[in-house]
């Protein structure tokens, strides 16, 4: 009798073990958000150690991944004007992974954020370690599934100080403007009690709705916060994809509404929506891998109705 209790809390207590050990092991994608929004990185303001430690650790995802360079290394430098005409140095991350046809798709996420103000570390989690950790899950994922256009990924510095990365990668472009098809921007996918995340810029280019092909019941891709009539509440010009529809270039911004947590020391990694998160890049993956194939709505029905009769 004795011997068969100590089998049954052994039982229980492996069970809780596992359980743990579970719980402590998240996913690459939820691990890179959390990392870049650890203290280590004091918040990755522009011009700081924090920034440049992100950018190692991008460097080393970038590799591991496979991307390639344009030059010896991933690094754009670029310089800017400050407050008081004083010059800023900021450094953007650029990998890629050729494709087929000479068109491109620009997937960006900016990696900067506020820093330490009033000794308080802002981390930054949703905004936007969120959209840096989208950034190398599509890179992987199109490493493992070979895409049909160019794709480069941006993960852009600067932004919080007025787009400047996106505005120097557009001012010196790796590869010709004109072979740029799109841009993807992921800017705060990581932070929404509602289950939504938006997307703005079908407004202008209404014909990149048919893409938008997802069945997670769990989670609402709304389309909006793109018309100029909007005034504040119209995003298109409050992210990087504004450099690029500055140059014509189509673009598609995901991000979400501001929460409370937005622009605050509080925005860490344990305030953010995990599974929302997930959820929210999966469907991001489906939507630039539809339109990278050109697989449209109809395409994808005529597609199932094959298998169907198959
Ligand atoms: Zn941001």
């Amino acid at each position: 009798m004795k011997y068969y209790l100590f089998i049954v809390i052994t039982y229980l207590l492996s069970c809780i073990y596992i359980q743990k050990t579970y719980a402590q092991t998240d996913s690459q994608l939820l691990k890179d958000l959390r990392i870049l929004s650890s203290d280590k990185f004091e918040g990755r303001k522009t011009g700081t150690k924090g920034a440049e430690l992100a950018r190692v650790y991008l460097s080393e995802r970038f590799k591991e991944i496979g991307l390639k360079s344009f030059g010896s290394s991933f690094k754009q430098p670029f310089t800017f004007k400050g407050d008081k005409d004083a010059n800023i140095n900021g450094i953007n991350m650029i990998g890629y992974i050729p494709g087929k046809t000479k068109d491109v798709i620009v997937i960006s996420a900016h990696y900067d954020h506020l820093g330490i103000i009033n000794r308080k570390i802002f981390n930054g989690a949703d905004d936007n370690a969120s959209g840096v950790a989208g950034l190398l899950y599509l890179a992987e994922y199109f490493m493992k599934n070979k895409p049909a256009k160019t794709m480069i990924f941006a993960s852009f510095d600067a932004e919080e100080m007025g787009l400047q990365g996106a505005k120097a990668f557009v001012a010196q472009p790796p590869v010709d403007l004109n072979q740029i098809r799109l841009n993807i921007n992921m800017d705060m996918i990581s932070h929404n009690d509602k289950g939504e995340l938006y997307v703005c810029g079908t407004f202008k280019y209404p014909g990149l709705k048919k893409y938008f092909i997802t069945d997670n019941p769990n989670l609402k891709v709304l389309f909006g916060h793109d018309d100029p009539k909007q005034g504040h509440d119209d995003w298109t010009n409050q992210s990087d994809q504004a450099e690029f529809n500055a140059k014509n270039i189509p673009f598609l911004y995901f991000g979400v509404e501001d929460h409370k947590d937005y622009h605050k020391e509080s925005d860490k990694f344990q305030n953010i929506n995990k599974t929302f998160f997930t959820d929210a890049v999966n469907a991001i993956k489906t939507i630039v891998s539809n339109i990278d194939k050109e697989r449209d709505i109809q395409k994808i029905f005529r597609e199932k109705l094959k298998m169907k009769k198959q």
